[in-house]
This record gives C-alpha cells, structure tokens and sequence, in this order.
C-alpha cells in the first residue's frame, strides 16, 4: 500500500542499505555503492561491521518465526557486512524497486538481485521496506552523530529542490 501513496517526495528522505556477507565477499560493494550514486542519491552514513545475533534479531524482528530464520542468521553473520544510510527524494521506493525481488529468481533485469544473484538465502543486499522501516532500522544500525549533513554540489542539477 506504502508504494502508491501520493505525496510530495522530500529530498531528505533516508533509506538504510546493507550489502549483505556475500555481497562483501564477493567484492560487489563497489557496484552496490555505484547504482546509487549514479542514480543521484547522496551518502550520508557508511560502515564495515561484523553483525551480532542480537542487532540481526532486531533488524529482522517481523522473520524470528520463519523456518529459514536460522540459515538467515547463519547467512548474515558468516562475514563483514557495509551497513549505509541514503538520503534523496523517494529513496525507500526506489531503492526497493534499485534492489529487486527478494527473490532473484523472480526480479527485474538490471535490479541489483537480478545482475547479481541466484538464490533468495543469498540475495546480495537489503533494502529498508517502508519509511517506518526505515527509521526503525537507521536507528538501529547507526548512531545519529555518524549520519553527516552535508550538500553535495550537484544536487541542484540532479534534483528539483
Ligand atoms: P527483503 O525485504 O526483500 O530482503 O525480504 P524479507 O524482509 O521478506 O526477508 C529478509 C531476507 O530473508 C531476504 O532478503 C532473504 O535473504 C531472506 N529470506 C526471505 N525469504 C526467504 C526464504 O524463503 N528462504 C531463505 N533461505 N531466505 C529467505
Ligand atoms: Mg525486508
């Protein structure tokens, strides 16, 4: 429902990335960093972790019940992960449609799972999925003095401010 809603996008709306342990083993952060800068939007929070069960048990707090919970907390604990926050106009929905299906088997060429995954157990990056989520997660990952304001010069040219 959040997808259609119509609003007034604000240039300041932020969504939290992750490239997942397999996306960083695979040395894909920097194709994952690139889509969304060369899409326009602007990085405002960027770090390399090793994920505790207890933040991914936060983070996916809607999944602890689901049969393939333990493989997810295997999948996502099993190396470093690049937690980022984005910062543009619509960014939650664009970057979920950037992403693609959970499934790589049923998303979009040129969405990120499509070019660069398989399997849905390692599906290469996430995506929050609504402005709540958002929050919810940005709040979780980062503390709010390692998110910078900051102006980017072409902001101006790249969108309607
Ligand atoms: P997302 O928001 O598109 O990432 O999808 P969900 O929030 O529904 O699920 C979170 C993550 O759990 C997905 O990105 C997958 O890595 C994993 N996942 C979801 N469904 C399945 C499943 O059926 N099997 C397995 N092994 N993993 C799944
Ligand atoms: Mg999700």
């Amino acid at each position: 429902k959040e997808l259609f809603q119509i609003s007034v996008p604000s240039a300041k709306e932020r969504t939290f990335i992750a490239v997942k342990p397999d996306g960083v083993q695979r040395r894909l952060v920097g194709q994952v960093i690139h889509r969304f800068e060369r899409r326009g939007f602007k990085l405002v929070g960027l770090k390399l972790l090793q994920v505790s069960k207890n933040l991914l048990s936060q983070h996916y707090c809607q999944l602890t019940k689901k049969p393939f919970y333990p493989d997810l907390v295997e999948y996502m604990t099993s190396g470093p992960v690049v937690a980022m926050v984005w910062e543009g106009p619509n960014i939650v929905q664009t970057c979920r449609m950037m992403v693609g299906h959970t499934n790589p088997a049923e998303a979009h060429a040129g969405t990120i799972r499509a070019d660069f995954s398989l399997h849905v157990s390692r599906n290469v990056v996430h995506a929050s999925d609504s402005l709540e989520g958002a929050q919810r997660e940005i709040m979780l990952w980062f503390d709010g003095h390692d998110l910078l304001k900051w102006d980017c010069i072409d902001q101006s040219v790249t969108s309607e401010l």
